[in-house]
């Protein structure tokens, strides 16, 4: 995926096109440009948000248990005081 860096546009393929860029030797010149679809601005490759994926923990069911009866205790700490 890429974004737009003028539009902010998010886009899987760039435009691709041909500009004129005028005669060379007797027959007309083209450039391949590419650009964004919408604009045809500048774009950078764009992950989306696949780090935000990476912060939930993996926990067994036995871990889980482990983590709220932890949570629980320390909850009971608390309201002793
Ligand atoms: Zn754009």
């Amino acid at each position: 995926m890429f974004i737009c860096e003028d539009c902010g546009a998010i886009f899987e393929e760039p435009d691709v096109w041909e500009e004129y860029r005028g005669e060379c030797h007797g027959s007309p010149a083209y450039e391949k440009m590419c650009g964004c679809p919408y604009c045809r601005g500048g774009f950078s490759e764009y992950c989306g948000d696949d780090e935000c994926e990476d912060e939930i923990p993996e926990m067994t069911d036995e871990e889980y248990e482990e983590f709220i009866s932890k949570e629980i205790l320390k909850l009971k700490k608390i309201l002793k005081r």
